[in-house]
């Protein structure tokens, strides 16, 4: 900070300086295990941290256990991406022997592997400081790519992000990564949007992980795009996540249905991209009803991230409001426990209520409430949860609550909702990503602008490589996992079969 107490933001010569220096690390091209071990390093050293769970609280105002839980998620994705890089079949080492003789032309020898892209620039979002922060995703996913990353601080978080930032640079040093490899820019006060502006527009930065609102993310997308050699923007950024809940179940076990989804829609203040937004129900969903009401009705004011995101949930649930067709029918913020001190900062817990007719006419219903807030569509047929499906946005997850017998009976639903989401659920609530290779976490837009890439888990990795293919190349010129004799031992796909050799 300075004197004046506001904070600093990288100047224009420092972003320059940076993606030069990136450039450079990238040039340098530092070997798997030097990668891998800075992951590790890293991991532990965010384990380790005496301060940082505290720190994220005061600039989040998140509850201590809720930090720790997302703490352990992130050190677990370091380590998955330092496992994935040393085990070394992410890669995808494809080889076709060359057949000199064959006729009537001879048959090239081709080897092709993902490679990385590049010095990548990243955007975290201000409700996952840890996750998708300084040491989330993106970037644990970039650097064991082999890309060096620099990360744009969010303007709510210095703190944590030059904590989290002082731990990366320690176990890149020393893991042996060149200097340049991790570079976190300061970004607060009023270059904050410019930072990330010249950061995208940088000759040497080739890709841009963004998570955050759908006017960020589009910004920057849109911002490389216009640049002389456009490059890739993956952005994760609002969803609604909508739920449909069968007759059936709604009538075997609506109330425990609605105290599911309750607590998932007010998790973390309901500050999750993946909170339940809209709720499809039929006239038999009255427990449901019913107990999201109780929910809402007992949930205590929300002290949310920043006094923006309050402002931002309020105007929201307004607009809601004002467009006609969706009515509150609970509102909680008397004799909870949240929402202490910080008046700028409060969110009231809303249930709104809304006619398929209205959702159907009304686009502002079908935007994301980032924040405490679901709406419940009334639909007279569970033959009209098609029509609702009809109008949705892109969403990273959709959840379908059924019982055994009434699956069948939704299989068309369900074919179309997966037109519209990442992720199908089936009888559980959206909020809880499991980091595993096989969690896909994107969706058609505006979830994100790329539903081809996830940014959670194994296949993440992709995002930050291209394909590059070596035809007759002297075997002093490939990469070691193109050559033959296989030295890292690592499986690939030879001449057609899946081979470890
Ligand atoms: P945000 O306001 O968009 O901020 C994210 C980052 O982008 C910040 O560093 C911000 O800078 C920067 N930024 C925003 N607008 C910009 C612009 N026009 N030009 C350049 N930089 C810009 O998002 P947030 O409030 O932190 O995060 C909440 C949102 O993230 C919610 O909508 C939530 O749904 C979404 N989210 C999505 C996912 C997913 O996986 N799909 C995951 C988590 C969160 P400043 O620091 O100056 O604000």
């Amino acid at each position: 900070m300075d004197e004046a107490g506001s904070r600093r933001a990288a100047t224009a010569d420092e972003v320059d300086r940076a993606a030069w220096r990136a450039w450079e690390a990238f040039d340098a091209a530092p070997p798997v295990d030097a990668r891998a071990r800075a992951l590790d390093l890293a991991a532990d050293g965010l384990d380790a941290h005496p301060t940082l769970v505290g720190t994220v609280c005061e600039e989040t105002a998140y509850a201590a256990p809720r930090v720790r839980t997302e703490l352990i998620r992130t050190s677990n994705q370091l380590r998955a991406f330092a496992a994935l890089i040393r085990e070394g079949s992410w890669v995808e080492a494809t080889i076709d022997h060359g057949d000199p003789a064959r006729t009537p032309t001879p048959k090239p020898d081709l080897r092709r592997m993902l490679l990385p892209l590049g010095p990548v620039g990243v955007f975290g979002a201000s409700n996952f400081p840890l996750a998708y922060g300084v040491a989330g995703g993106d970037t644990s996913g970039a650097l064991a790519a082999g890309c060096p990353v620099i990360v744009k601080e969010h303007s709510a978080q210095p703190r944590t992000g030059e904590a989290i930032a002082a731990v990366v640079e320690d176990a890149c040093a020393r893991a042996g990564l060149p200097p340049g490899f991790f570079v976190y820019l300061p970004a607060s006060g009023e270059r904050a949007i410019e930072v990330g502006l010249e950061l995208v527009r940088h000759p040497r930065v080739r890709a841009v992980g963004f998570t955050g609102s759908v006017q960020g993310g589009m910004s920057l997308a849109r911002a490389a795009s216009e640049r002389p050699e456009p490059i890739p923007v993956y952005a994760e950024m609002g969803s609604v996540n909508p739920v449909f809940v069968l007759p059936g179940a709604a009538r075997s076990r609506g109330a425990a249905i609605g105290a599911m989804l309750g607590a998932s829609a007010t998790a973390s203040g309901g500050q999750m991209c993946t909170c339940p937004g809209l709720i499809f129900v039929t006239p038999q969903a009255d427990a449901v009803v019913e107990a999201l009401r109780g929910v809402f009705a007992s949930a205590g004011l929300v002290t949310m991230l920043t006094p923006r995101t309050a402002s931002l949930f309020a105007e929201r649930l307004a607009d809601v409001q004002q467009a006609g067709g969706a009515r509150v029918v609970a509102r909680g913020g008397e004799g909870g426990e949240g929402g202490e001190g910080d008046a700028a900062r409060a969110g009231t817990p809303t249930l709104l209520e809304a006619g398929l007719d209205a959702f159907l006419n009304e686009p502002t219903l079908r935007e994301e409430c980032f924040g405490p807030s679901t709406i419940v569509v009334r639909c007279e047929h569970e033959r009209d949860f098609a029509r609702g499906v009809g109008v949705l946005p892109g969403s990273l997850t959709g959840s379908v609550f059924a019982d055994d017998a009434e699956w069948s009976g939704a299989r068309g639903l369900v074919g179309a909702l997966r037109e519209r989401v990442g992720r199908l659920i089936f009888n559980g609530v959206p909020t809880g990503v499991e980091v595993v290779p096989a969690m896909n976490h994107t969706g058609p837009f505006p979830a994100c602008n790329r539903p081809d890439t996830t940014a959670v888990g194994a296949y993440s990795i992709r995002r930050w490589c291209r394909p590059v293919c070596f035809q007759n190349a002297p075997a002093g010129l490939l990469p070691e996992e193109l050559r033959d004799g296989n030295p890292r031992g690592i499986w690939r796909l030879v001449d057609g079969a899946r081979v470890r050799g």
